[in-house]
């Protein structure tokens, strides 16, 4: 039967606002006549709540983050030595357990980031600690020795990205995925069951923050196989699209195995398969994202993930089959190689719109060549802040190139399309806290502003966390909760738009409507 939501404040889109909205049964906005000529309906009071069009976030790692919120916590230790007593008193608790890993470590608490310290607490078994950028590990000298990275004391494997001492012998911290998988390829594996339950754990999280739609951008194999079982059992709330990793040494072996689960995903109404995400340099925090200018750091102008010739390959061919290309590029030197890439694809070729994610060094002139092959600006609002992440890459980029990132207002001003997203677990999957970020340039009163010129309106940032999104894939009006619309809706306790803009993140998500049907 119907439904007529009524007592709230509904946002339109454009400044508009009503009091009601009338829902069918299949979960579409009808008109008021509709709903009082059926026999029977139903009747939400909003209560004063401010009704939004719901969230959806273009990019994120909701498996990983599953895993990894079941996984031990260490995000709450401030120093080496709480640490340490956490992951001694893990293996206390779990004395069977035969892998020891933990999220994530604050890059730039007081510690002393070596293999031998971490062997101080337990060394008896493989510990392994993400980073909070997720491009660094840092594990024990039983990780290294069981990855075959270290031996009787001696580097033994040169893969780029394994940090030595003066020596040259492993010191146990480990840089991007080349690197990172070295340890990571040796984890016990998860099985079809646990991978469902840390994806269902992720969803249920997602639902409840006020999303309904999620890109997951990080799909190797074996995971789009939890999504399926996930879907197939009816188990999950939100829609997903998933991104295949194009992985640079194997990448044209895999492509048979991606089509192949493509096809198999696709025929999940919750679920698609349609896009592939290639790295292009790695992050700044670790020295690695590709700029024009070197790192006053290292000197060097960071890593690029694939060798150029067979970058361009792999995305001309995963355009040829119709994919929607997803690149991961970071520094401004990434970030036009990416664009050029995408600039000499055969014009009308795109089946998709390009997405760049993160682009957090962009100059006017980069933007500007976005917003000429169409791409879409995919960024985490909720980066732009003077936290610990932010802070670690100052040494690297120098005050002048930190203070121009996140120029999330030049992309708006020269007509770039932006989606926000959160890049969970990287960082929050909440988009209030995105949001109130996006608005005021800081989280909390305590921190200094970041970048305050680049600050955008309640309302673009609400834009680019729900029609910013859905742009990825489709041509949309910023007109929500029309006749013959899904009613997607996201409650909120307080009305972000008369809050003043510093108490945004105070706000609580108290429902989430997906298609009509409450998922929170
Ligand atoms: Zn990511």
């Amino acid at each position: 039967m119907p439904t007529r939501f009524y007592g709230g404040k509904i946002y339109l889109g454009e400044g508009r606002f009503v009091d009601k909205a009338y829902v069918s049964d299949e979960g579409e906005i009808i008109k008021e006549r509709t709903f009082y000529d059926s026999d029977d309906g139903n009747e939400v009071n909003l209560n004063g709540s401010l009704v939004l069009p719901a969230f959806r976030d273009g990019h994120a790692h909701p498996l990983f983050a599953g895993r990894e919120g079941k996984g031990l916590d260490i995000s709450g230790c401030i120093n080496q030595e709480e640490v340490l007593k956490a992951i001694s008193s893990y293996q206390q608790v779990n004395p069977e357990t035969i892998w020891i890993d933990g999220a994530v470590f604050d890059r730039s608490m007081p510690a002393s980031f070596t293999r031998q310290v971490l062997d101080s607490a337990v060394e008896t078994v493989p510990v392994v600690l993400h980073g909070d950028d997720h491009h660094t590990l840092w594990v024990n000298t039983k990780a290294l020795e069981v990855a075959g990275i270290i031996s009787a004391g001696r580097l033994s494997n040169d893969t780029a990205g394994i940090d030595v001492d003066e020596e040259g012998i492993p010191t146990g911290i480990l840089r991007e995925w080349p690197a990172m998988r070295l340890v990571m390829d040796r984890a016990p594996e998860e099985s079809l069951e646990s991978d469902v339950a840390n994806l269902i754990y992720a969803d249920r999280k997602l639902a409840a923050s006020g999303i309904i739609e999620c890109y997951d951008a990080w799909i190797d194999r074996g995971m789009a196989e939890t999504y399926i079982a996930a879907a197939e059992r009816g188990l999950l709330e939100l829609d997903y699209k998933l991104c295949f990793r194009a992985d640079p040494d194997t990448f044209f072996e895999d492509l048979p195995y991606i089509q192949k689960m493509r096809a198999e995903v696709n025929q999940r109404p919750s679920l698609d398969g349609n896009a592939i995400k290639f790295f292009v340099d790695g992050v700044f925090g670790s020295a690695t994202a590709l700029v024009e200018e070197p790192y006053l750091s290292t000197g060097s102008k960071g890593e690029p993930v694939w060798n150029e010739i067979d970058l361009r390959e792999a995305i001309k061919t995963a355009n040829n089959e119709a994919f929607q290309i997803h690149v991961h590029a970071i520094g401004d030197a990434g970030t036009a190689l990416a664009i050029s890439i995408l600039e000499d694809l055969p014009k009308g070729s795109l089946k998709f719109r390009p997405v760049l994610i993160h682009a957090e060094l962009t100059k006017k002139d980069l933007l500007t060549r976005m917003k000429a092959i169409d791409a879409i600006a995919c960024v985490q609002p909720y980066w732009a802040q003077h936290n610990g992440m932010l802070d670690s890459c100052l040494h690297h980029l120098g005050e002048e190139r930190l203070s121009k990132l996140y120029a999330f207002k030049d992309m708006l001003d020269l007509g770039v399309s932006v989606a926000f997203s959160s890049d969970w677990p990287v960082s929050s999957y909440e988009p209030l806290k995105g949001l109130s970020v996006a608005v005021n340039r800081r989280e909390t009163a305590a921190q200094e502003l970041h970048n305050p010129s680049q600050s955008i309106t309640v309302e673009q940032a609400i834009s680019a966390y729900t029609a910013g999104v859905q742009a990825m894939r489709a041509r949309t009006k910023e007109r929500f909760f029309e006749l013959g619309s899904d009613f997607d809706a996201v409650v909120l306790d307080k009305d972000i738009f008369t809050l003043p803009a510093t108490e945004i993140a105070n706000a609580r998500v108290t429902a989430t409507y997906k298609a009509g049907r409450r998922i929170f």
